[in-house]
């Protein structure tokens, strides 16, 4: 197939084979181009999502790694490669991994229950709480969308955090408006809507889904110590939800309980959860 010039200001029809170059990084040889208007050079690999990436090789593994709990310090010692080169990995793949989900939601048959709710995390210090606010389709459990957003810190640590690092923002209604903005687009209008009795969810339903029905149930104690989401409760109503939670917590080292990898970026976190939720929607659920 004969590309298009890249250059943005040119409009020449057709440009012209010139030579190729061998990529040592994949073992592959590449076609090279020239733009007979402007005298571009370019390749093949120009328009590579990929392009300039050095350890490509990599990028299905490291995708992998981050949703099955390894530490962006590990993955670098397993396949070989710098912690830095992970780190950017990350910021790649997050990135097309969220241009597919949004993709994804088109294509997907209307939704018609979703379950909803606040999964709590941190960033650097327990003094700076985030909430992950997440909706899953009911009964597949997949996840449709997430959002993140800085919380104050709650009780015993609430004065101490003020102290310290000031008052703390509360952006979840932000956030959650914003989750239902990401969604909307593949939901029923008749959707039915199931979350804890968190005082700030009938609020945002009603304002988003008039029509929706929104079932609210009381929280229920975790059944395991530090299992805080899967439920002692003999039938959990909202168990999608819970069972996704408890696999974000058990898959994203960083939402490990009781671990030393923690969050230092607000971004980076939205990042890692936009590569789980891929493997999670197209690969944990589809074996
Ligand atoms: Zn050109």
């Amino acid at each position: 197939m004969v590309p298009r010039c890249p250059n943005p200001d040119c409009s020449s029809p057709q440009p012209r084979r010139h030579g190729t170059f061998y990529r040592a990084s994949d073992a592959k040889v590449i076609q090279r181009w020239v733009c007979l208007g402007c005298k571009r050079h370019f390749s093949a690999a120009t328009f590579q999502a990929a392009y300039l990436q050095n350890k490509r090789r990599t990028n299905s593994e490291v995708a992998k790694l981050l949703s099955s709990g390894v530490s962006q310090r590990r993955i670098a010692l397993l396949l070989g490669i710098h912690r830095i080169t992970v780190a950017r990995k990350l910021a790649y793949l997050a990135q097309a991994a969220e241009q597919r989900h949004d993709e994804w939601l088109e294509t997907l048959p209307k939704v018609t229950e979703v379950q909803f709710d606040d999964l709590i995390t941190l960033e650097h210090t327990k003094c700076k709480p985030l909430a992950v606010s997440l909706a899953v389709e009911a009964g597949t459990r997949r996840i449709l969308g997430f959002e993140v957003s800085s919380i104050p810190a709650s009780g015993l640590l609430a004065e101490f955090s003020r102290q310290k690092y000031g008052v703390r923002a509360n952006h979840r209604p932000q956030a959650l408006q914003s989750l239902f903005d990401k969604i909307r687009k593949s939901l029923d209008t008749k959707v039915t809507f199931r979350s804890d009795e968190d005082p700030l969810y009938p609020m945002i339903v009603r304002r988003n889904f008039p029509r929706a029905t929104h079932h609210r149930s009381p929280g229920g104690r975790g059944c395991v110590t530090g299992q805080g989401e899967l439920k002692k409760l003999r039938f959990d109503p909202l168990f999608s939800l819970n069972h996704t939670c408890a696999m974000l917590r058990a898959n994203i080292n960083r939402l490990f309980r009781r671990t030393w990898c923690t969050t230092k970026k607000v971004a980076c976190l939205k990042q890692h959860l936009a590569v789980y939720v891929e493997f999670h929607n197209t690969v944990l659920l589809n074996p």
